[in-house]
C-alpha cells in the first residue's frame, strides 16, 4: 500500500514528519509522498526518519494556485519526485511567503484601525508553515475581535482575511515542478467544485492543458468513492494518475488516521516516476 498525499507540521498538519513515518511503518506502507502546502522544508526530516527501512519517501510539494477564470478559488497541484533544491522552486516559494507577509500585514493593520486587537503572535499557533487567511479568520474569531469593532465592520475583515494573494497560476506551477525534475497532479478533483464532487472532462480539461501529468484519482472520499469515475477521466484526458489520503494527522473518535486509507495500487507510483524520469531526460536533451 502506498499514500502520495500526506501532510506534516511543517504545513497544516499535526504530526512531524517522523511521527508521520512511524506512522506509516506502522501501517507497513511501502511509500508515502510528503506534500506540504507551499514548503520543501519537511521533506529532508521525513526522508532521514525513513532511511533504512522499507519505505519510500517520495520528495513532493501541494502548491496553492490561482485558477484562472474562477477569481479567489484556488487549485491545489501536487508535486512528486521534486528536486527541493531547484532554485526556481524555491524563488516561487519565497515569492509566496513574502506575499502572504504582505497580506497578513495588511489584515491586521485594517483590524487594528478598527480597533481590533490581534498580532502575529496570536497566529503562529495556527499553521507552521506560515499565516495566511485561514489564520487571520481563526484569530479574529478566537480572539473576538469581530465582537469588538465597530458594526458592519466583521464581514469586510473576514473577506478582507479570506482573499489570499496567489504567487501561481496553475501553468506557473506546474512549470515549477517541471524545472524541479517532477512531475505535476491535479489534488482532489472531487472538491473543486462544492457539492459537485464527480466533475466532467470539460471542467478538468483546461487545468490538464497546463501541462499536468496525473490527476488524484483516489482522494479523501471514503472507500475510495469515485476513484474510477476520475481514473476513466485520466485515461480519456491521457494522463496519469496519482492517489492519496491527504492526511493531516488528525485522528477520529476510533483513533484511525486517514493514512494509507485509499487503495492506491504501488504501479500507480511507478507510471509516476517513469514519467518523472522521461521529462528529466527530455529537458537535459533540450539544454544541450
Ligand atoms: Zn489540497
Ligand atoms: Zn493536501
Amino acid at each position: 500500500m502506498i499514500d502520495l498525499h500526506v501532510h506534516t507540521s511543517y504545513s497544516d498538519g499535526r504530526l512531524a514528519p517522523r511521527e508521520v513515518v512511524a506512522a506509516a511503518l506502522e501501517r507497513d506502507l511501502s511509500a508515502i509522498a510528503i506534500t506540504d502546502h507551499d514548503v520543501v522544508s519537511g521533506l529532508a526530516e521525513a526522508s532521514a526518519a525513513a532511511a533504512g527501512s522499507h519505505l519510500e519517501v517520495v520528495p513532493g510539494i501541494e502548491m496553492t494556485c490561482a485558477w484562472e477564470g474562477h477569481e479567489r478559488r484556488a487549485v491545489h497541484i501536487l508535486g512528486y519526485f521534486i528536486d527541493p533544491a531547484s532554485r526556481p522552486l524555491q524563488a516561487g516559494l519565497r515569492h509566496a511567503q513574502g506575499l502572504m507577509e504582505r497580506h497578513v500585514g495588511a489584515v491586521l493593520e485594517e483590524i487594528r484601525k478598527v480597533g481590533g486587537d490581534l498580532g502575529r503572535a496570536d497566529l503562529d499557533r495556527y499553521r507552521h508553515r506560515y499565516a495566511g487567511g485561514a489564520a487571520l479568520v481563526l484569530g479574529m474569531l478566537e480572539r473576538g475581535v469581530l465582537k469588538r469593532t465597530p458594526p458592519g465592520t466583521g464581514m469586510h475583515l473576514l473577506r478582507l482575511a479570506a482573499a489570499e494573494p496567489r504567487a501561481y497560476t496553475v501553468a506557473e506551477a506546474v512549470e515549477l515542478i517541471h524545472t524541479a525534475g517532477g512531475v505535476a497532479s491535479l489534488a482532489h478533483p472531487a472538491r473543486l467544485h462544492r457539492g459537485q464532487p464527480l466533475l466532467g472532462i470539460d471542467v478538468l480539461r483546461p487545468l490538464v492543458q497546463t501541462g499536468l501529468d496525473a490527476i488524484e484519482a483516489w482522494q479523501w472520499i471514503p472507500q475510495g468513492w469515485g476513484s474510477r469515475h476520475y481514473q476513466q477521466l485520466a485515461q480519456q484526458l491521457g494522463v496519469l494518475v496519482s492517489g492519496g489520503s491527504d492526511d493531516h494527522g488528525k485522528r477520529t473518535s476510533d483513533g484511525r488516521m486517514r493514512l494509507g486509507a485509499q487503495p492506491v495500487p504501488r504501479d500507480v507510483l511507478e507510471a509516476l516516476r517513469e514519467r518523472a524520469g522521461a521529462l528529466r531526460r527530455a529537458r537535459s536533451y533540450r539544454s544541450r
